[in-house]
């Protein structure tokens, strides 16, 4: 059996390790086949293939787009997509751009209970121009003491229905699927059942995105119970959608371990024969 964990990420988003680490990380938890999907960008993807040779992992290059529909945020993961591609290429900045105002603005109402400043936050954030998200926030009042971990920083004060929550600029997720379809790339929604994060997106929007080129839809994840993968399973069924499942690991920014979750190796050849990269392999 080879083992395929297709969704991570490094310190080129909200993950801990660097891209070789990660591969290293990889190599360590008896992986095959690792996907590198940081948030907006693909900074990362050059360090990792890099190591693809030292460790023998193989390397699934992709994305995890962020997306909006009437307030709900839709995480997209992009496979295989043709890195030059310009409209792909001006939204992942321009998500990033405003993923700076917005934080800073998170960080501008906490600073009035929590004693963080904007400065603090960069400082757990990715290099200049990286997306920079609530995660960095939640390091930041860690490092203060005012909250054991990311995660209880995420229950009490960043969670999308608290007070001090901005949204920030991001595609329709339908629009998100066209564009990586375009850009040769395969598109596969992420956690579409994940209920402790927020308001569930309606599964007439997964209807739409599967009208659009939606190729697959993730299954297998922590934050989705048994009975969220039975129902990922009938939409999946009636939209003809492949399953996927990962770890979503963040490194040590996450409880998620490599390899939690896996995808398996047809899904992973579809991945590949539709899109516009390949797997990199030692
Ligand atoms: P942002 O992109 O800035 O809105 O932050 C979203 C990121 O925060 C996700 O990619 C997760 O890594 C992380 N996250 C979301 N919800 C939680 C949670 N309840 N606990 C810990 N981390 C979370
Ligand atoms: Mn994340
Ligand atoms: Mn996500
Ligand atoms: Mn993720």
């Amino acid at each position: 059996m080879i083992h395929i964990d297709p969704h991570t990420h490094s310190s080129c988003s909200d993950g801990t390790e660097t891209p070789t680490e990660l591969m290293e990380a990889a190599r360590a938890a008896g992986l095959d086949v690792i996907g590198l999907t940081d948030h907006d960008t693909i900074v990362g993807w050059d360090e990792a293939a890099a190591a693809v040779e030292s460790t023998g992992i193989s390397l699934l290059r992709g994305s995890e787009i962020s997306c909006s529909r009437d307030g709900i945020t839709v995480h997209l993961l992009g496979y295989l997509f043709d890195w030059e591609n310009v409209p792909l290429a001006e939204v992942f900045e321009r998500t990033r751009e405003s993923r700076v105002g917005r934080a800073r603005r998170i960080v501008e109402n906490l600073s009035a209970d929590y004693p963080i400043t904007w400065e603090m936050v960069q400082s757990f954030g990715p290099v200049d121009g990286g997306p920079i998200g609530r995660p960095h926030i939640a390091d930041a009042l860690v490092s203060i003491g005012a909250f054991p971990d990311r995660s209880a920083a995420f229950v009490k004060v960043l969670h999308p229905s608290g007070p001090y929550y901005v949204h920030h600029w991001a595609p329709d997720p339908v629009d998100a699927v066209g564009l990586v379809r375009a850009a040769g790339g395969i598109p596969v929604l992420a956690h579409p059942r994940a209920r402790m994060r927020q308001r569930l997106l309606p599964e007439a929007v997964i209807d739409e995105m599967a009208q659009a080129g939606l190729f697959g839809i993730e299954r297998d994840h922590r934050d989705q119970t048994e009975a969220d993968r039975v129902e990922v399973d009938r939409i999946a069924a009636r939209l003809a959608l492949k399953e996927t499942g990962s770890s979503d690991y963040h490194g040590s920014g996450k409880p998620n371990r490599l390899g939690e979750n896996l995808t398996s190796e047809d899904v992973l050849r579809s991945i590949e024969e539709q899109g516009h990269l390949e797997v990199l392999r030692p």
